[in-house]
């Protein structure tokens, strides 16, 4: 088992930190292909990764942004260099938001069965 920073630089499950989170470019699998949790605990659960979405947009896009407006550059290209961040850092800032966000939740309320709720709905009586 890799530890909780090297599972989520991967991207990898909060519980087993083996199985992949996404199974596509931004698509994710809808349980762990390894321990089998269900990722997406409630509709909505996501929701919580908008904190970490909007920490990383600060960061990576504010900081940036912040920087050339003190050096006064062209209003223009600092509206370009805005929009340029936006479109090549947003899969990555949602991909990564989701990572945290599961994490995050997972580490205050386990996914693994020992009070999480990673069952499945339909299976349960
Ligand atoms: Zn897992």
């Amino acid at each position: 088992m890799s530890s909780r920073v090297e599972a989520v630089v991967t991207q990898r499950c909060p519980s087993c930190r083996d199985g992949r989170i996404f199974d596509g470019f931004v698509r994710m699998n809808p349980l762990c292909p390894t321990c089998g949790i269900r990722f997406e605990r409630e509709q909505g659960y996501f929701l919580g990764a908008m904190y970490f979405s909007y920490g990383m947009g600060v960061v990576a896009i504010g900081a940036p942004i912040t920087w050339m407006i003190i050096r006064r550059a062209d209003p223009v290209l600092v509206a370009s260099v805005a929009f340029a961040l936006l479109l090549v850092l947003s899969p990555a800032i949602f991909r990564y938001s989701r990572t945290l966000w599961l994490h995050f939740d997972n580490h205050f309320d386990p996914l693994d069965g020992s009070g999480g709720d990673g069952a499945d709905p339909a299976t349960m009586s």
